[in-house]
């Protein structure tokens, strides 16, 4: 059973879309194995999105992550990773199939409301960026 760190992003908490979020997965057969709500601070957004510090959105994309609360849950199941994926949609709404959550609730390729892991590696450091070993099940 694959594992992935997926996020309700400040902007869909704000949206009152924890419960669309986690409803979502789970009607489409994913588990959630550890779930919490924090604030991260600048410094724990630049962290989270290391791997983009070049990128020209970095700054604006980490000032909107540490803008307020988010939820961060581990999800588990068959091919969780690419599973997620599929029901959060194209980063860019425009680009999102009908029926994502992208396309559905996000503003703009930046407040797209949720965030996935990519690869297992990627889902590896980012599940132990915010949960201990006690926390997950
Ligand atoms: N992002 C952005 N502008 C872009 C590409 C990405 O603001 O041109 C933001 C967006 O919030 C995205 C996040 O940076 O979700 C991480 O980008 P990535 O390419 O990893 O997209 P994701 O894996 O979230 O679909
Ligand atoms: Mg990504």
């Amino acid at each position: 059973m694959e594992r992935t760190l997926c996020i309700v992003k400040p902007d869909g908490v704000s949206k009152n879309l924890i419960g669309e979020v986690v409803g979502r997965f789970e009607k489409g057969g994913l588990s959630v194995v550890a779930l919490k709500m924090l604030h991260m601070s600048k410094k724990a957004a630049e962290g989270f999105y290391a791997v983009h510090r070049e990128r020209p959105f970095f700054s604006s994309l980490t000032d909107l992550m540490s803008s307020g609360p988010c939820v961060v849950m581990v999800l588990k199941g068959e091919g969780a990773i690419s599973k997620a994926r599929d029901i959060m949609g194209a980063t860019n709404p425009e680009d999102a199939a009908p029926g994502t959550l992208r396309k559905d609730f996000a503003t703009d390729v930046e407040k797209n409301i949720v965030h996935g892991s990519d690869a297992p590696e990627a889902a590896a450091f980012e599940i132990s960026y915010f949960f201990s070993s006690l926390e997950r099940f």
